[in-house]
């Protein structure tokens, strides 16, 4: 059995809609151990965006809590929730979310920088080799590929070697050869790393690769059998 690095309580999320409420997240229960990878799959519109926000303390639920690594979320103050997640957290996005003013190596060295690591240039030139992009390092994002792009992200959300990976449809906007060699690099990174994974994605064979899947469904989740 391992340790447990992530628990959810009894998570809501209920949003104003017109003159009404609208409940996206109806009491979401779940338990993620260390290195685990999970999968969280489902219907546009189901909530796991909401749930992956949450779960990284980006927003804040109704009611509920989230603990990263026996830590309340809940507890915390803005500032100390932003603290841990540039300590444990990292995110990939369906959208990159690259500084575009930045090059591919700056975007990788500013989560080092921010974190006060040593070496952040030499440790995020390494990360763009690993992932075959030294020969795009001064480049802008805008003058990289989808793919490329991509990489840069994974790059920079690994830098700081998090203890938690989330990734919001990390294959979502790439060709199919490229997707497979994005979730190759997630999962080697999974396994050198030990970082605990959490996917949402559309792409079966993706969430195949996960120890664990959950399916979301107008809010409710629930553990999918994984055939092994
Ligand atoms: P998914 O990622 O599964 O496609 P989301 O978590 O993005 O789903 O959204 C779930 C539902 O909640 C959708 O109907 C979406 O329009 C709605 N929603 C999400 N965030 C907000 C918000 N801040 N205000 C109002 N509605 C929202
Ligand atoms: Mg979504």
């Amino acid at each position: 059995m391992g340790k447990r690095m992530i628990r959810v309580e009894k998570l809501v999320k209920t949003v104003p809609s017109g003159d009404g409420q609208l409940n996206i997240l109806k009491g979401i229960d779940l338990e993620i151990n260390t290195s685990q990878s999970a999968a969280i799959v489902g219907p546009s519109g189901s909530g796991k965006s909401t749930l992956l926000g949450l779960l990284a303390g980006l927003d804040t639920p109704t009611s509920g809590d989230v603990f990263l690594d026996g830590q309340s979320l809940a507890a915390m103050t803005e500032d100390q929730r932003a603290a841990l997640r540039a300590r444990s957290v990292g995110f990939v996005f369906q959208s990159f979310q690259l500084l575009p003013s930045l090059t591919a190596l700056e975007n990788v060295m500013l989560p080092l920088e921010l974190a006060g690591r040593r070496s952040p240039r030499q440790r995020a030139q390494q990360l763009l080799k690993d992932l075959e992009l030294d020969h795009r390092q001064h480049h802008y994002p805008r003058l990289l590929s989808g793919g490329e792009q991509q990489r840069v992200a994974i790059a920079r959300a690994f830098a700081s070697e998090p203890a938690i990976l989330f990734a919001d449809e990390p294959t979502g906007n790439l060709d199919v050869n490229t997707g497979a060699h994005i979730s190759d690099l997630l999962f080697r990174l999974n396994r050198e790393q030990g970082t605990t994974l959490v996917l949402v994605t559309h792409e079966q064979a993706l969430a195949d690769h996960c120890e664990r899947a959950f399916e979301m469904r107008d809010g409710e989740l629930c553990e999918l059998a994984v055939a092994r």
